[in-house]
């Protein structure tokens, strides 16, 4: 096995900043695609808020009031930074990655469009399949679903052929979360400028992972979850370009959204706000800022390599077990290896693994189309983190071993 050491901080010092594994020492967590752990320090700011600053932001005169509106506006500037938005109108809180994508389609839906044509990719989450399903039949437009290659790749060929003067959005992910695909996201926005559409990436695998720079991506929305990049749940982020968000209209509307209400009618707020309707999960931003700081407190370059590490270790143990198949084995990825057991039901598997405290996701990964294509019921996940070691690896294999050795 691979004994050498990561650069930066150490997996063990990493390990040390998350108190779920001190509550859990002997837990084998790889399953972070699903959520990663939270740090102390995501944990901190959200106590703090709610013990020393709690009230509601925007509004009222007081000063807790002022300085929960600081420390929720700082959590926003400081997302505007991780991602390279050219300003914080750009960024807008959601519950998540998948709000985020409905918010853009339910917006598109109440536009008067010229173009009706949607694209996808079979790699896609349900997230990313059904609010744009939904959408093509609203307005009467096509939905079509870019192949993938027999290695698990984007199929760019066959997404250039389904593009056209008809298309509206071109919508993909980032980074697959059942197989771990890494995507071409400039080399695909390009293609889509090119025929005048606009692009969604769903980057809820990818920001816990990538470094991220919206404007060298070249996208017009990319949505995040602050739980898969150790920050809460129940708060995310859509990008969305200025230009382009200023030409969509309202979706969810109420408080915080209006610059003026009468009964003859109302005016909206300036962005980011007129797409936050109600009181926003302030306590959910300052912790997610909190995890940026986390994020950017690592080495990231040797965050990245140590999680390659670990999943080509992955591999090859993997590769060597008759009857295990590595999916998707020389693409291009980040965070996640995926495999399929042809003697053993994936399910029976994540139980006999459970039992030997490692804990991972077996099953459709919320992509049920792309298993279908795959032509497999469901696969078994390995999905890494920082704090994740060559030791865990290690001890995966060992217990599909010993999992296999008793259902052989
Ligand atoms: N897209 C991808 C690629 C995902 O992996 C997930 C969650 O697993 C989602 C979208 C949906 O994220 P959320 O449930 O946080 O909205």
């Amino acid at each position: 096995m691979n004994t050498q050491a990561p650069r930066g901080k150490q997996p063990d010092e990493i390990r040390r900043d998350f108190p779920i594994f001190s509550a859990h020492p002997d837990l084998v967590y790889l399953d972070s695609a699903a959520t990663t752990q939270k740090p102390r320090r995501v944990l901190d700011a959200i106590r703090d808020y709610y013990e020393q600053r709690n009230a509601n932001v925007h509004r009222a005169a007081h000063t807790l009031a002022t300085e929960a509106t600081v420390a929720f506006e700082s959590a926003r500037a400081r997302v505007r930074d991780f991602i390279g938005a050219a300003s914080v109108g750009e960024v807008i809180w959601t519950r998540g990655t998948t709000e985020a994508i409905n918010l853009v389609a339910a917006s598109l839906r109440e536009m008067e469009l010229t173009r009706r044509d949607i694209v996808i990719t079979e790699l896609e989450h349900h997230s990313n399949i059904v609010p744009w399903q939904q959408l093509a039949a609203k307005i009467g437009g096509k939905l079509k679903v870019a192949r993938i290659t027999s290695g698990g790749e984007i199929d760019l060929e066959d997404l250039a052929a389904k593009l056209g003067d008809k298309t509206l959005i071109v919508a993909f992910n980032h980074v697959s979360n059942a197989l771990g695909t890494l995507n071409p996201v400039a080399e695909i926005c390009a293609l889509a400028r090119t025929r005048g559409a606009l692009v969604l990436v769903d980057g809820a695998q990818a920001t816990g992972h990538i470094e991220i720079d919206v404007k060298e991506l070249g996208c017009d929305f990319y949505a995040f979850s602050g739980h898969k990049m150790f920050g809460p749940t129940g708060i995310g982020v859509l990008y969305g370009r200025e230009d382009v968000l200023e030409t969509l209209p309202v979706w969810q509307t109420g408080g915080e959204m209006i610059e003026r209400v009468s009964f003859d009618g109302t005016t909206f707020n300036r962005l980011p706000y007129r797409f936050e309707a109600g009181t926003p999960n302030i306590a959910g931003a300052i912790g997610l800022a909190a995890a940026v700081e986390y994020i950017q407190s690592l080495d990231r370059a040797a965050a990245s390599e140590h999680e390659h590490r670990l999943l080509a270790l992955a591999r090859s143990g993997l590769q060597q077990i008759d009857g295990v198949r590595v999916m998707a084995p020389d693409a291009p990825r980040s965070g996640v290896l995926s495999f399929v057991d042809e003697d053993v039901h994936h399910q029976d598997l994540g139980t006999l693994l459970n039992e030997q405290s490692i804990a991972l996701r077996t099953g459709h990964h919320c992509a049920m189309p792309l298993m279908e294509r795959l032509g497999v019921a469901g696969v078994t996940r390995v999905s890494v983190a920082p704090y994740n070691s060559e030791e865990d690896i290690a001890r995966l294999l060992d217990a599909l071993a010993k999992a296999r050795a008793l259902l052989a």
